[in-house]
């Protein structure tokens, strides 16, 4: 008997742990829905299981998946309420266990017929998440010829409430994926390709006077060409980073860095690029802050970034971007500025420009370059402002601990 009811509670924990993994399938229903009919299938010992759904507006339970050769023709079998077992199990939302189906009136044997499989017991199980139908689930014919007792019973109920509970997310997660759509997502996502595709027109024409170039033998648009192709791949770079940088919640990799190296680093990255606009980038540091912590690459795409808004912003033949730190002693910080003499930000504006996919650029913005400044200042505990006149210019100020907090890797 003790040894009984040990095995009752292995077998207990053993479905337990297996039907923990429902959860994990909720992206894909049909996969889902197979798997808890595998499951239960093995689980209680059976020779086959079937799921029938549960459709609200036609009132019906319909086969999503059947299992067998002929399995197929069962998905064209709908159950009304109250018709055959699962029908009578999903009107009545109780356990239907049925030792002998020959002596069950229910018994509905159109299924049998269908798929060629004979049924000698049925136990059967609504499948119900907050008081809501979903379905029902049915595992056929014992093993070794027994019926299905008590135990089983309660075996089948642990499977039934973790698959109600993944089927009715499943549904959730499909629901919210129809919406985004529609929605903010979709849009993004028509938004990113068009400049995706932008770049790429871009990349196309620097390759065709490249090409032309090579065919005839002249160099006249081999420096054009290329020079267009070097900077479309910049922008699906800058591109494809900004959105990795915005997907992905990062805490810092902490380094140690010497700011005035940093920054004329960047610098350096635009001084040729400048130069042929006649414009010009300059690095003013404070010589005294040569240990500084932040992670260098997500500070590098903050710099970047603000740069290329600069570039941008400012106009041919007089332009000018200056990088500079200073420290603020009193709260152990130190700040980074970029200060260009472009077209400035209307106050109108001002507060919407670190939204995602605001852009005054049209097609040749993507809106995201402040948005990830914004994430990856935040994420360094940092702050940023922002002075502007319409016509005279630019000053982005971050501002930054001087070391991690404590508890931040520093490598
Ligand atoms: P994008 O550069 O793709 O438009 P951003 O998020 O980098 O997207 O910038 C959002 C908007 O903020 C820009 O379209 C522009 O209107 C404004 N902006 C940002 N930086 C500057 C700057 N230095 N000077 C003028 N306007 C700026
Ligand atoms: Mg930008």
């Amino acid at each position: 008997m003790e040894n009984q009811e040990k095995d009752i509670l292995q077998r207990r924990l053993d479905t337990l742990q297996k039907v923990s993994s429902f959860i994990l399938y909720i992206t894909n229903l049909h996969q889902l829905l197979e798997l808890i009919m595998e499951e239960s299938k093995e689980i209680l010992q059976a020779e086959a299981s079937s799921l029938l759904l549960y459709d609200r507006k036609q009132k019906v339970l319909f086969f999503e998946v059947a299992r067998g050769e002929k399995g197929d023709k069962l998905k064209r079998i709908k159950l009304k309420l109250g018709q055959g077992i699962a029908g009578v199990c999903a009107r009545d939302r109780r356990i239907v266990n049925v030792q002998d189906v020959r002596k069950e009136s229910h018994f509905y044997a159109l299924a049998d017929k269908k798929s060629k499989f004979q049924t000698r017991n049925i136990l059967a199980i609504p499948l119900v998440w907050k008081r809501k139908l979903l379905g029902v689930l049915e595992v056929l014919n014992k093993r070794h010829g027994d019926s299905f007792n008590e135990a089983d019973e309660q075996l089948l109920q642990i499977v039934a409430t973790q698959a109600a509970m993944a089927i009715e997310n499943a549904y959730l997660y499909r629901e919210n994926l129809r919406k985004a759509h529609f929605s903010g997502v979709g849009q993004a996502m028509l938004s990113l390709s068009h400049d995706i595709k932008n770049i790429l027109n871009g990349l196309m024409g620097g390759l065709t006077l490249v090409d032309e170039a090579f065919k005839s033998g002249t160099t006249d648009n081999l420096k054009t060409g290329w020079e267009i192709v070097r900077r479309n791949v910049q922008r699906i770079s800058d591109l494809i980073l900004d959105m990795l940088n915005f997907s992905t919640r990062k805490k810092p990799l902490y380094q140690k860095v010497n700011l005035p190296g940093f920054l004329e680093a960047t610098a350096r990255l635009y001084h040729d690029f400048l130069r042929e606009k006649n414009c010009s980038i300059s690095v003013e540091a404070d010589q005294s802050l040569q240990e500084v912590f932040f992670d260098y690459q997500g500070m590098e795409r903050v710099l970047i970034n603000l740069i290329n808004n600069a570039r941008e912003a400012i106009p041919e033949n007089t332009g000018k971007i200056i990088l500079s730190s200073r420290r603020i002693p009193e709260r152990n910080r130190f700040e980074i500025s970029v200060r260009d003499n472009g077209c400035g930000i209307p106050p109108e504006n001002l507060k919407k420009i670190f939204e995602v996919f605001f852009t005054t650029k049209g097609h040749k913005g993507t809106g995201l370059g402040l948005a990830v400044v914004k994430k990856i200042v935040s994420e360094h505990k940092g702050q940023i402002r922002i002075e502007s006149v319409v016509g005279q210019g630019t000053t982005f100020y971050i501002t930054l601990p001087v070391s991690p907090g404590d508890g931040t890797q520093v490598s």
